[in-house]
């Protein structure tokens, strides 16, 4: 599949992502996660990028584009690639248009997470995420908690609390996605890819996401 998830933050997309990678093998390319890993590793994108993630704050859209073009053209793209958190402004969309008209390559649809505020602000502040930049497994201490001692599921690594999962800067991210994310959707809209899903349920939204994909 070729997809984008467009969404608030907390609406899902990485989990959905995950999920629909597992159904048939495509890529999930995560722009949060990548620069994540960028900063743990201390490398020079992340020097760049730090500043901006922790106060919620976009990374400037043309270094995420250097980021995308070397990205969507690695061979384990040519299978299907499942983007979570890209294209995230105006900006980003036209040249990652531009870039997939350069590669021949066509998407199936753009899905729309769609999840009420209150839900969205709820998820954000119990989440928690492995600090192992090679897992970055996601965790809730309510619904989907750590195991003992705060230790990763998956890796053993100690699940901690972004720096960008502060009140302060989840206040900021939201207010940051209605003004330069949100209009992606009308974008879309008027591109004929859009395709909106009341998310509540990860799980669920993969299966209509599935039949959707199904010819
Ligand atoms: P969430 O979707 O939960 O807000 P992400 O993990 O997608 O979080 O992104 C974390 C941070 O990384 C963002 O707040 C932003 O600073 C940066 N970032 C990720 N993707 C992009 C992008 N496409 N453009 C600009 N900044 C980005
Ligand atoms: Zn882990």
């Amino acid at each position: 599949m070729r997809i984008i998830l467009l969404g608030a933050p907390g609406a899902g997309k990485g989990t959905v992502a995950k999920l629909l990678s597992a159904v048939d093998g495509s890529v999930q390319i995560s722009t949060g996660d990548i620069l994540r890993s960028a900063v743990n590793q201390g490398s020079d994108l992340g020097k760049k990028a730090k500043k901006y993630m922790d106060q919620g704050d976009l990374v400037p859209d043309s270094l995420i584009m250097e980021i995308m073009e070397v990205r969507l053209k690695e061979d384990d793209c040519r299978n299907g690639f499942i983007l979570d958190g890209f294209p995230r402004t105006i900006p980003q969309a036209e040249e990652l248009a531009n870039l997939l008209d350069k590669m021949d390559i066509k998407l199936d649809f753009v899905a729309n997470l769609e999840v009420p505020r209150d839900v969205i602000l709820d998820r954000l502040t119990t989440r928690r995420t492995c600090s192992n930049p090679e897992c970055q497994e996601i965790f809730n201490i309510k619904s989907n908690p750590p195991a003992a001692g705060g230790k990763c599921t998956k890796c053993g690594s100690p699940v901690v609390q972004r720096d960008d999962e502060t009140e302060e800067a989840i206040i900021n991210r939201l207010e940051i996605y209605n003004q330069k994310t949100a209009p992606l959707i009308g974008f879309y809209e008027r591109s004929g890819l859009l395709e909106n899903f009341i998310s509540l349920s990860s799980q669920e939204t993969v299966e209509e996401i599935e039949r959707k994909l199904e010819p």
